[in-house]
């Protein structure tokens, strides 16, 4: 019992002087680099380890407690952890929904590619990690600004059935009537400019993989169970 409270004060400990240090806008994780550009998401996913984990990942303080970060944060950023070894990917992911910030999204993607082109950066893909709502958040069709800047986007759909969508990813009240098929056709537009757009699901949700898998395709996208993380 002693032994328990001592390892769950150091651990209380350890989440304070984590809280104190500067959330990260970039943090690296299995040789890829994550761009953390937002803790808002249009949805409340019952499987979101933003709560579970009090804002921590891998070790990293996510919490941005609202100071988003500018390009310009972000990109220094990049290069400046792109030292510190080679990176696989440059993710746009994060304890919150990239999309949201899609002119910095945009003009982070597209200052790194002009680098690669130039020869300034090492040509390294970009990848989105999205849940797929952008189209109806911002009223028009973005797939056409992402497909110039990004190699690949994962949208993470959990579910071929509305119903089950809702009660999975738990969307804005905003987004509930037209959210699902919303995504659906932001899959099928980017699948039509891009060759890799892959859909994915949580496993262990009890969610149908067939189902799901013959939608993404159907869509013409790839397909992908992702783990759940507890
Ligand atoms: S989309 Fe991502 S950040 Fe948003 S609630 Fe779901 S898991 Fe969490």
């Amino acid at each position: 019992m002693w032994i328990v409270s001592v390892s769950a004060i150091a651990g209380q400990q350890w989440y304070n002087n984590l809280m104190r240090e500067k959330a990260k806008i970039v943090y690296r994780f299995k040789d890829n680099l994550y761009i953390n550009l937002t803790n808002r998401c249009p949805n409340a996913c019952s499987f979101c380890i933003k709560s579970k984990f009090s804002m921590v990942f891998e070790g990293y303080n996510l919490n941005l407690e609202g100071k988003e970060p500018s390009a310009e944060e972000v990109l220094a950023e990049i290069r400046r952890q792109s030292q510190e070894g080679p990176v696989g990917q440059i993710v746009f992911c994060g304890y919150g929904e990239p999309t949201m910030r899609l002119a910095v999204l945009l003009e982070v993607a597209s200052v790194l590619k002009e680098d690669m082109a130039l020869g300034k950066y090492p040509k390294t893909p970009i990848r989105l990690n999205t849940l797929g709502l952008g189209n109806l958040v911002y009223g028009r069709d973005i797939t056409g600004d992402l497909a110039k800047v990004l190699d690949s986007v994962s949208i993470s759909i959990n579910s071929p059935k509305r119903e089950q969508w809702l009660e999975v990813v738990r969307p804005q009240p905003q987004y509930r009537e037209r959210g699902y098929e919303s995504v659906l056709e932001f899959i099928r537009l980017l699948a039509l400019k891009m060759q890799d757009v892959t859909v994915t699901i949580v496993d262990r949700l009890g969610i149908d993989v067939e189902e799901t898998e013959k939608l993404a395709r159907s869509l013409g996208a790839k397909f992908r169970v992702r783990e759940f993380i507890a």
